[in-house]
């Protein structure tokens, strides 16, 4: 079989529930892009089966190819694949768009991968904690990053165990948009093994102390999706903001105020875009790796990206 053909043969069976198209005409619209038009094939697939999207009037996610694999978090390295996962339900997250109804963490022994699933979708609700396996999920790619898609036609069953998640390194490429309160110059209880942030001198466990002081930013970095919570800790701040603990003691000092260390530190990195990587720790990521980008990636793609959430 050609090469063409093979690939109209797939796009037809996609269709073939939706559509009365036979595999000529599908083969006939791609050998035209391909061999008149000199369009690369996945191109050419791309933009046949838009038109057929089109033409029954559905959406990408509508569309099963009808051989989904079963994965791991860590095999999903390919965009707009069908697959199954067995995934528990680590953590839901406020959905940010009317067109989500669940969005949050899933994990499996390989990792975890952020999942969105889209209100139309009419699926049952996903629990925090519970383990399930979801056959026909779609991949999707940004940045960089991967998630799966829950849509119409995939099938959800509770599983009766547990499953083990492991680590997982997240990277989140966007603005840092505010910075939170405990963030800067901040004192820590001194006691072993604590480490508890000091409110107004005093350790919830140990009461009053004195404490230590330590430089951390908790920030918030928006990725055009969501909202990431980011952890910076001594090192990470003292490399981000190039002010070191000394520095920021003495400007605290000279101000008789701890508070303009963090004042300091906001005006520099609020609105600045960053590539950051660290392990996540339920709803933060420690920033381990962190690169000052110049700006959005593409902003126009962003917003695309956002409304079609
Ligand atoms: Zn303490």
């Amino acid at each position: 079989m050609s090469d063409v053909r093979q690939h109209a043969d797939d796009i037809h069976d996609q269709f073939s529930d939706h559509l009365d198209v036979s595999v000529e005409d599908v083969e006939e619209r791609l050998a035209t892009l391909v061999d008149e038009y000199k369009v690369p094939m996945d191109e050419a697939r791309r933009s046949v089966t838009n038109h057929y999207l089109e033409e029954a009037g559905l959406e990408r996610d509508d569309l099963s190819s009808g051989s989904s694999e079963a994965v791991n978090v860590e095999d999903i390295e390919e965009p707009e694949e069908w697959v199954d996962l067995t995934a528990k339900v680590i953590e839901l997250w406020d959905p940010r768009s009317d067109s989500v109804a669940q969005v949050g963490l899933l994990g499996d022994p390989t990792g975890t991968i952020k999942f969105t699933k889209w209100a139309k979708s009419d699926l049952p609700a996903l629990e925090e904690g519970g383990v399930y396996s979801l056959q026909n999920v779609v991949t999707d790619e940004y940045q960089g990053r991967y998630s799966v898609k829950l849509n119409s036609t995939t099938v959800i069953e509770e599983r009766d165990e547990d499953i083990e998640v492991g680590d997982d390194t997240s990277e989140i490429e966007g603005a840092l948009i505010d910075m939170q309160s405990g963030s800067g110059l901040i004192k820590r209880c001194p006691e072993d093994d604590c480490t508890r942030v000091l409110q107004n001198g005093r350790c919830n466990e140990h009461g009053e102390v004195e404490g230590e002081f330590d430089l951390r930013i908790k920030a918030v970095v928006d990725d055009g999706l969501d909202a990431h919570e980011v952890i910076f800790d001594k090192d990470a701040t003292e490399n981000l903001t190039g002010l070191s603990l000394e520095e920021a003691k003495d400007m605290a000092m000279d101000a008789l105020d701890t508070t303009v260390v963090a004042d300091e530190i906001a005006a520099d990195i609020v609105g600045t875009y960053y590539r950051i990587e660290g392990p996540t720790f339920g709803r933060y990521v420690l920033a381990d790796d962190v690169t000052e980008l110049d700006g959005p990636a593409d902003a126009e793609e962003l917003l695309i990206k956002a409304r079609s959430m």
